[in-house]
């Protein structure tokens, strides 16, 4: 027996909060009776769970390593009729959705899951796992600069978290460097490097916590085995 808020978390309908909202607001059915009671326990095997009149199913899990190719977006459709991260999923029979975010114009790892609940762990802050970033930018940072990017850089949402930055090859006009962050912020590495004098030029997300690119190439992609699913957990 289960929690009857994680079991809506679990399917990849709502978040475990947002299910608990939803029951609370009478909008979900155990068996065809309305149950508002957050702590209720229900059998997913045998009990019909139903939001908003439509049954809730627990279906497989599924989650991919995808390096994400530059100039595609991270969302399933897009207005503008850019491809999108959903475009290379045609054959998975399940609807992924992207853990996080990468910009268009960045590329490398991304997880794609359509475990809610895993989503919604690792993108919480508090967990946050490390990410470590190449980026190609302009000009060659010194010490001072690599320093306030390691200690913390002031941006328009605050002072950013400690980082681990170290140069990776210097050239005449650019240099490679690597960062290694916890933190999740919109555009966050640009605007790091662009606050310090040192716009991006070029940026590949290559790790994520303990999985690598490997030996994937952008737009492929592979399932976790089943023992990384184990360490994400
Ligand atoms: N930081 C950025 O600036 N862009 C990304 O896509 C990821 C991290």
């Amino acid at each position: 027996m289960e929690r009857l808020q994680k079991v809506i978390a679990q399917a990849g309908i709502a978040s475990r909060r947002k299910a608990e909202q939803l029951i609370s607001a009478g909008r979900v059915r155990v068996n065809g009776q309305t149950v508002t009671e957050l702590g209720t326990k229900v059998d997913e095997a045998r009990d019909v769970i139903e939001v908003d009149g439509r049954v809730v199913k627990a279906e497989d899990k599924h989650t991919y390593l995808f390096y994400k190719p530059k100039k595609v977006i991270t969302s399933l459709s897009d207005p503008r009729g850019r491809k999108t991260v959903a475009n290379y999923f045609r054959d998975v029979p399940v609807r992924l959705y992207p853990v996080g975010r990468l910009d268009y114009d960045t590329e490398g790892l991304l997880l794609m899951t359509n475990d809610g609940e895993l989503a919604n762990r690792l993108m919480h802050p508090r967990f946050e796992i490390e990410k470590s970033y190449l980026a190609l930018v302009q000009g060659v940072p010194n010490e001072s600069a690599l320093s306030r990017l390691a200690k913390g850089v002031a941006l328009e949402d605050g002072v950013t978290a400690p980082a681990r930055v170290s140069t990776v090859r210097a050239m005449s006009k650019t240099a490679w460097i690597r960062l290694v962050i916890h933190e999740g912020r919109n555009r966050q590495v640009r605007r790091m490097c662009e606050a310090v004098g040192h716009p991006v030029k070029k940026l590949i997300r290559e790790r994520i916590g303990f999985l690598r690119t490997g030996g994937l190439k952008p737009g492929q992609y592979r399932a976790l085995t089943v023992d990384e699913m184990k360490k994400l957990k």
